[in-house]
């Protein structure tokens, strides 16, 4: 199975075992990818990492 990166359209092979809201990085263009979906494969680019968790 395979997504399509939305930045470059690249086609993401999913790692066995990935999961929903896996980070995974796109192979051709190094984009940080977000799985959305497993089946069907699914990605969009992962937010920045502007966390702010506010501890
Ligand atoms: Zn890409």
């Amino acid at each position: 199975m395979a997504a399509e990166c939305p930045v470059c359209g690249a086609d993401i092979e999913f790692p066995e075992g990935t999961v929903e809201n896996e980070l995974i990085e796109c192979p051709d263009c190094g984009t940080e990818l977000e799985v959305i979906s497993v089946d069907p494969p699914k990605v969009e680019e992962a937010p920045s990492e502007e966390e702010d968790w506010g501890q």
